[in-house]
């Protein structure tokens, strides 16, 4: 591919946006962006230090002290290191989960790790995946994606995931789970969940991460030659 593009990944939790984001930066060679990971280790930090998480200054404050490490392997696993110590399991914790939203509404945490995303973004193709990515982080990336699936399918996808790393959690508690995160992503006041005007659409239900990546990348190839 002649020319290094910005592609955001956006959409609701479990719609599949992380298989396909990986996947697809792979096959550009680009740099993949999981914006998620890091919003769950500020939140990771802050519940270990027993932050009250209406705090948004005291979140500001932890946000912008702690370091976060993306790094992505051969095999496509992303491992995070928040201050130096691998956490990538633990970020995915029911209890990480069930408290990363209220983390992620406050403006100054988002603040900090905007900036810190957009860095990363500088001077490559990259492949960036979250809420907002194509409404705030790249406003002006090339190609924007908003990724959705139906509510049973995303519960679903959630449970394979948890099953594969050796958790088994009953279906209609991540269903609760998942539609309590969505509400709170999509009504805070700063940087809500939603499709960018320009966001081509796509619904994963019915569809297969590697036939997500093909459409995305006949859309890039189609524009960048
Ligand atoms: O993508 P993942 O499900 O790991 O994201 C976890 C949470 O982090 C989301 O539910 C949301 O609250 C927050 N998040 C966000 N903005 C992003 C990415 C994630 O607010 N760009």
């Amino acid at each position: 591919m002649s020319k290094r593009v910005c592609i955001t990944i956006d959409g609701p939790a479990g719609a599949g946006k992380s298989t396909v984001a990986r996947m697809l930066a792979r096959r550009l060679g680009y740099l993949y962006v999981d914006t998620g990971a890091m919003y769950r280790a500020v939140a990771l930090k802050a519940l270990r230090a027993g932050i009250d998480l209406n705090d948004a200054a005291a979140l500001a404050e932890l946000a912008a002290s702690v370091n976060i490490v993306l790094t992505t392997d051969p095999r496509e696993v992303t491992r995070v290191f928040l201050d130096g110590e691998d956490v990538t399991r633990e970020i995915r914790s029911p209890r990480v989960s069930q408290h990363v939203s209220l983390v992620a509404r406050a403006a100054g945490v988002r603040s900090e790790l905007v900036r810190r995303q957009r860095e990363m973004a500088r001077g490559a193709g990259v492949v960036m995946e979250g809420r907002d990515a194509g409404t705030v982080i790249l406003p002006e990336a090339q190609f924007k994606f908003f990724l959705t699936a139906s509510e049973e399918e995303r519960a679903r996808r959630r449970q394979a995931d948890l099953k594969a790393a050796g958790e088994e959690v009953p279906l209609a508690r991540l269903k609760e789970e998942i539609k309590e995160r969505d509400f709170l992503d999509s009504s805070r006041e700063v940087a809500p969940l939603r499709p960018a005007h320009e966001a081509q659409v796509i619904d994963c239900s019915h569809m297969r991460a590697e036939e997500v990546v093909e459409f995305i990348i006949s859309q890039v190839r189609r524009k960048t030659g």
